[in-house]
Order: structure tokens, then C-alpha cells, then sequence
């Protein structure tokens, strides 16, 4: 039995009187890439967040690896949030570092890589990602499409366990989805474990293994995108089907 590489049980997180995530007990298998769908406002962002603790939940459980990080003191929990990659649908490099230095940061500073291994590694995840003729540009040059793949290369860098995007593709020009898309793609069918937001229906039909519906709060549905597409059991998920697809 391996263990998941994320559990959450019982999940709660209130903004004041704003009870977002009312009760989530779900796991993540290595290796499974599971797509997180639902209406704006839904609670996704503030999910996923939770995850890595970027948000402290109000209640519950957030295991990783079998660690549950809400019992953690801080710095236990930064050493764990190195193994969770994250991305966001702005791009956040650092404006003042060329894409090589942006992706050869954390590894050297938080992991004391030397410089020349981390040289290589960067060239090599800027290779994976198809920008390495941009090594020694600055985030200013790039496309959004070519920054977000920087950005995925950014966290890759640390050899995380778990990647975690937040609707990575919402802020690009239509014509840059694709090339971020095959990326992640790509990062799926090497083995890596992923939760993604993403209002993609067509990444999400042909790369989850799982779909997470949320909405209100709760994830209202977990299923295969087969299962979830074709028969959706719920009404509040019919009705997000009807208004999108
Ligand atoms: P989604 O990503 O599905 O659109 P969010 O998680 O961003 O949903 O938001 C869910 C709810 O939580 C919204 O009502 C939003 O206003 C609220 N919320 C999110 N973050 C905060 C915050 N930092 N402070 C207060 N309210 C927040
Ligand atoms: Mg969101």
C-alpha cells in the first residue's frame, strides 16, 4: 500500500462569517492527476491553498506524505511546502533575474545546490519547457505563455512531489493555452502527481483521472471525467455543465 500524497479530512475554512469550505475529505494518489472544477467562487482557489497551508484552515486535516501539516510548527511546514510545487495564474517571476536565475533561486538558497549544478539543472528544465534559447532573457521579454512555462520550470526545480495549479492558463491570450496545456500534459505522463483548477474542459476530459466538482463549499462530486461528463448525478453540477459545456 503506498501512502497518499495528500489526504484531507474533515477540511473547514471560514472568512469570518464566510464558511468557504464547509466539510472535504478526499485523498490524492501518487501519481494521479486530479482536476478540481466548479463555479467561481466555489472555494477552489481557497482549497488549493490549503493544501500547502498558503491558507490555514479553520478545521480538519491536511496530510502530506502522511504528515499532517496543521500540527506542524512553521518551519517543518516550509520544509514540507518545498516538496509542493506551486503555480498561479499570474506568472509571479522575479522581474529583476533572467529566467535561468529565476528557476536556479530556490534550489541554491533553500537546498544549497552549488551554482553549477544548478546551472545544469535549470538548462535542462528550461530544455523540458522548450525556452532554453530564453535562459539569459528577463520575465519582461517573454509571452504570459512562455512566462508560465517558466514558472512551471520555477517549480520543478525543487523536485517537488506534488504539483499544484491554480488555473495556470485564465490570464493568457487564447492562441497561448495550448502550448502551457501540453506542458502539464507532458508532466502528467511522467508519472508526477498533480491537482489542478482549471476551467479546461478538454484537459481536463483527457488528463484527469479524477474529477473533483466543487461548489458550495463541498466537493459535490468525485468521479472519472467519463463518469462526471456523460452523467453528472448532481444538479448543482448539471447546471455548471449546461453553462459551459
Ligand atoms: P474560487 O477559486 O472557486 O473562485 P475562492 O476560493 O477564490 O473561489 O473564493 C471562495 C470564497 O472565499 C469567495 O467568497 C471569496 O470572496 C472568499 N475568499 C477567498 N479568499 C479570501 C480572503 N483571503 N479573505 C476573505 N475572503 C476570501
Ligand atoms: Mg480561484
Amino acid at each position: 500500500m503506498t501512502k497518499p500524497v495528500i489526504e484531507v479530512e474533515s477540511l473547514a475554512k471560514s472568512f469570518g462569517d464566510n464558511k468557504v469550505l464547509k466539510d472535504i475529505t478526499e485523498k490524492v494518489e501518487p501519481g494521479q492527476v486530479i482536476v478540481v472544477i466548479g463555479p467561481s467562487g466555489g472555494g477552489k482557489s481557497t482549497f488549493i491553498r490549503c493544501l500547502n497551508l498558503l491558507e490555514t484552515p479553520t478545521a480538519g486535516k491536511v496530510a502530506f506524505e502522511g504528515q499532517d501539516l496543521t500540527t506542524l510548527d512553521q518551519k517543518s511546514v516550509n520544509k514540507l511546502r518545498e516538496k509542493m510545487g506551486m503555480v498561479f495564474q499570474g506568472f509571479n517571476l522575479f522581474p529583476n533575474m533572467t529566467v535561468l536565475e529565476n528557476i536556479k533561486l530556490a534550489p541554491m538558497k533553500v537546498k544549497s545546490v552549488d551554482d553549477a549544478a544548478a546551472t545544469k539543472r535549470a538548462h535542462e528544465l528550461l530544455k523540458r519547457v522548450g525556452l532554453d534559447d530564453h535562459a539569459d532573457s528577463f520575465p519582461s521579454s517573454l509571452s504570459g505563455g512562455q512566462a508560465q512555462r517558466v514558472a512551471i520550470a520555477r517549480a520543478l526545480a525543487m523536485d517537488p512531489k506534488v504539483m499544484l495549479f491554480d488555473e495556470p492558463t485564465s490570464a493568457l491570450d487564447p492562441e497561448m493555452v495550448g502550448e502551457v496545456l501540453n506542458i502539464m500534459q507532458e508532466l502528467a505522463k511522467d508519472g508526477m502527481t498533480m491537482v489542478v483548477v482549471t476551467h479546461e474542459m478538454g484537459f481536463a476530459k483527457e488528463v484527469a483521472d479524477r474529477i473533483w466538482f466543487m461548489a458550495d463549499g463541498y466537493i459535490q462530486e468525485n468521479n472519472t471525467p467519463d463518469q462526471f461528463f456523460a452523467h453528472p448525478e448532481t444538479d448543482r453540477a448539471k447546471d455548471f455543465l449546461s453553462k459551459i459545456l
